[in-house]
């Protein structure tokens, strides 16, 4: 199979879905590789690490998406690189279909068949190419809210872990999973009082377990947020029910009960985010403030990281990738139920049930 992968085209996107150590195992499976030049850059690998790892450069992005058969991305493709995509061609990438239906609309148009990372399953029941991003995206949240904690960014000018005699920054995280529990280890790391909210109470068992003592778990219902945004200095929002937007669980109304300066970091903003002020923001102008509260909400955390966040993503992503190419979608899906509930758009019709049940369409 030609495999291709272009350079990121959103905005302060810098990651790359293939690295050389990919493209290597590829194309000793028998596969052509083919980069658009400059695509690692963002991440660190040249166009010589790829053409040592054998793999062919092409001179642009359109060379791409006309030659190969399947285009491997990390970013939901933009409109330009939509009206690039043919019938019968396979795209595999994050998608984040659900809050999202002018892209759904392309990629229904565009005929191709479309497999999204984030509905990628595993036996346990998890999400394991969107794991190694969250890990990335809750380890960074408590380090951007700190920094948009501070007087100079608009926050309440609170230290994370205070000092001797001045109490800790209080951060409640909503939402305990792969983030939630990411975050968690960083905002504790850093001395920070921390309370995580969650609806599962198995997440609950099991992060009261692990972090034996240096964080307060409670069951995420209406009455506990309200009552412990009101005393937060920082609030991470890290809620997910897969496929679906996500529940808007801070309204505009509840701001008016923080504390001036406060922060929200809104993760699950790739899934529509989970407080109502909240609006996609980017790594240049990340932050904004409503009715006093500081706002925090990229939707491409990872990318500020991008070497890091390439590796971990590649890691994941690579045997999944490898049997797309050696057996084709249609087998490889057929072969494996984790990587057929991946399958989110093919051939003009919606192919995931939470995806089309959020757009209103049938799947
Ligand atoms: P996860 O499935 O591991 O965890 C989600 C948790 O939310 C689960 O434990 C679930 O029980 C809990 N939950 C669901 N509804 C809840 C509610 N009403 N109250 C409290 N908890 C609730 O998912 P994850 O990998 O941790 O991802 C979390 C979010 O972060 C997703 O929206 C994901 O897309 C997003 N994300 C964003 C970025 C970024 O750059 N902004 C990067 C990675 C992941």
């Amino acid at each position: 199979m030609k495999i291709g992968c272009v350079k990121e085209i959103k905005a302060q996107e810098f990651r790359v879905g293939m690295t050389p150590a990919a493209a290597r195992e590829a194309v000793a499976q028998g596969h052509a590789v083919l980069i658009e030049t400059g695509a690692g850059l963002g991440a660190g690998f040249a166009d010589a690490d790829y053409v040592a790892a054998g793999a062919a450069i092409a001179a642009d992005a359109a060379t791409v998406w006309a030659e190969a058969e399947m285009v491997v991305k990390v970013k939901e493709p933009q409109a330009a690189e939509r009206a690039q995509l043919r019938p019968g061609q396979v795209l595999f990438t994050y998608l984040h279909l659900a809050p999202d239906p002018e892209q759904t609309a392309d990629l229904l148009k565009s005929g191709a068949t479309c497999i999204a990372y984030e509905t990628v399953t595993d036996r346990m029941g998890g999400l394991p190419l969107l794991a190694p991003m969250s890990e990335v995206a809750g380890r960074l949240a408590p380090q951007v809210g700190s920094w948009a904690l501070q007087k100079a960014n608009g926050g309440r000018g609170v230290l994370m872990g205070g000092v001797p005699g001045v109490r800790p920054a209080n951060v409640v995280i909503i939402g305990g999973g792969v983030v939630g529990t990411a975050a968690a280890r960083v905002a504790t790391g850093m001395g920070a009082h921390v309370t995580v909210l969650d609806r599962s109470i198995p997440r609950l068992s099991y992060l009261d377990d692990v972090f034996m003592g240096r964080l307060t778990t409670q069951y995420s219902d209406r009455a506990a947020t309200e009552e412990l945004i009101r005393d937060a200095d920082m609030v991470i929002g890290a809620v997910l029910v897969p496929g679906a937007a996500a529940p808007k669980l801070v309204s505009r109304a509840m701001l008016a009960t923080m504390k001036p300066g406060a922060v929200l970091v809104d993760v699950a903003i790739d899934q529509g985010g989970c407080f109502e002020t909240s609006h996609a923001t980017t790594h240049q102008d990340p932050i904004y403030e409503v009715d006093g509260i500081i706002h925090y909400c990229v939707a491409n955390m990872p990318g500020a990281v991008a070497r890091t966040s390439t590796q971990a993503l590649g890691n994941a992503t690579l045997p999944f990738l490898l049997a797309l190419a050696n057996k084709g979608w249609r087998q490889a899906c057929g072969d494996d139920p984790h990587l057929l509930a991946g399958l989110n758009v093919h051939a003009g019709r919606i192919t995931c049930a939470p995806v089309g049940a959020a757009q209103g369409l049938t799947a």
